[in-house]
C-alpha cells in the first residue's frame, strides 16, 4: 500500500477544488504558542480559554487587555514557517489551473496572508483589530504604543492601561477575536461553508478539533463527498475518519506534500 505521504500527494495532484481548515499548530513553528500546548509563565495560573471570554474582560480589563497586547505583539515578532508559504504557493497554482482554494483559519494571527495568501476567511477574528466593547466602532491602536514588547514574558505585573473608545467614550476597546461563547462572523463562516460544499479535497492542519463550531467544518467537507487530509503530530477527533492522517508537523508536511505540484 502506498504511504501516507504517497496518498497525500495523490489527492492533491488530482484537487482543483480545495479548502484548507488551519488551527493554533499552523502557526506553532512560527513561535505563537498554541493554547494547548502553552504551559509557562502566565499558563500556569490562568487558562487561555479563561481569559479569552467576555466575562474574564469584564472581571479584569487591564489585565486581559494586555494579554491581546502582548500577543499582537509576539504575532509582529515573528514570520510565516514553510508551511504557510507553501499554501500561499498553492492557492495561486490552483488559482492558476483555473481551480479555487480557499483558506479557512481559526488562528487570530495574520501569517497565512503574510505567507503569501488571499482572501483568508478568519473564522475568530484578529488580534490585529480592534472595536469598543459597547458600541462595536471599529477603532484603529497600535500595541507597540503601550511599551510592551514579546521579548519579555507576559507577567501581569507589566499590566497596561485600557483605551477609551473616542466615539461613545463610556466603552473601552477590545481585540477584534471571537471570544468563547461569542458568535463567529457569519460572512466568513458561511463562505467557509460554502467552500467547503463544493470541495474536493480538505486538508485540516493544527487544530485539536474541540473548538465549536470550526470542529464540525472538516465533516461539512466530508459529507459532501471531498477528500480529507489532516496534518498533526497528535492524534485528534477527526484522525481516524480522514482519508490521510500525517502524523507531522505543518512546516515540515505541507512542504513535502505539495512539493510536486509547486
Ligand atoms: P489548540 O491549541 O486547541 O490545538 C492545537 C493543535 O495543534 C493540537 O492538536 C496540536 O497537536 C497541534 N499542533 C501543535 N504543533 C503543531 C505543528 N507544529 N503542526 C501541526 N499541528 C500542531 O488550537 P485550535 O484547535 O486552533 O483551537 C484553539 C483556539 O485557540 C482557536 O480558537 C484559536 O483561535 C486560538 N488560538 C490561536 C492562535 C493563533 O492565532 N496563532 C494561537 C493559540 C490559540
Ligand atoms: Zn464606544
Amino acid at each position: 500500500m502506498a504511504s501516507a505521504m504517497q496518498r497525500a500527494t495523490d489527492l492533491v495532484a488530482k484537487a482543483s477544488s480545495v479548502v484548507v481548515l488551519s488551527g493554533a499548530g499552523m502557526s506553532a513553528e512560527s513561535g505563537v504558542p498554541t493554547f494547548r500546548d502553552a504551559h509557562t509563565g502566565l499558563w500556569e495560573r490562568f487558562a487561555p480559554e479563561q481569559l479569552a471570554t467576555e466575562e474574564a474582560f469584564r472581571a479584569n480589563p487591564p489585565m486581559v487587555w494586555t494579554w491581546y497586547v502582548w500577543r499582537a505583539m509576539l504575532v509582529r515578532s515573528v514570520h510565516p514557517n514553510a508551511g504557510h508559504e507553501a499554501i500561499g504557493r498553492w492557492q495561486h497554482h490552483v488559482a492558476q489551473q483555473g481551480g479555487s482554494l480557499h483558506v479557512a483559519t481559526q488562528n487570530v494571527d495574520d501569517l497565512h496572508e503574510r505567507g503569501g495568501a488571499e482572501d483568508v476567511l478568519h473564522l475568530h477574528g484578529s488580534l490585529h483589530a480592534y472595536r469598543c466593547l459597547e458600541c462595536d466602532t471599529p477603532a484603529r491602536f497600535d500595541p507597540a504604543t503601550t511599551g510592551i514588547t514579546a521579548d519579555q514574558e507576559f507577567r501581569p505585573e507589566d499590566v497596561v492601561p485600557t483605551v477609551d473608545c473616542q466615539h461613545c467614550e463610556s466603552g473601552v476597546l477590545r481585540p477584534g477575536v471571537v471570544w468563547f461563547g461569542e458568535m463567529l462572523p457569519e460572512q466568513a463562516f458561511g463562505a467557509a461553508v460554502s467552500a467547503l460544499q463544493e470541495a474536493d479535497l480538505v486538508v485540516v492542519i493544527g487544530s485539536s478539533g474541540l473548538v465549536q463550531p470550526a470542529a464540525s467544518l472538516p465533516l461539512v467537507g466530508r459529507d459532501a463527498g471531498a477528500a480529507v487530509i489532516e496534518i498533526n503530530p497528535a492524534m485528534t477527533p477527526i484522525s481516524d475518519t480522514a482519508d490521510v492522517y500525517l502524523p507531522s508537523t505543518a512546516a515540515v508536511a505541507l512542504p513535502e506534500m505539495l512539493g510536486k505540484v509547486l
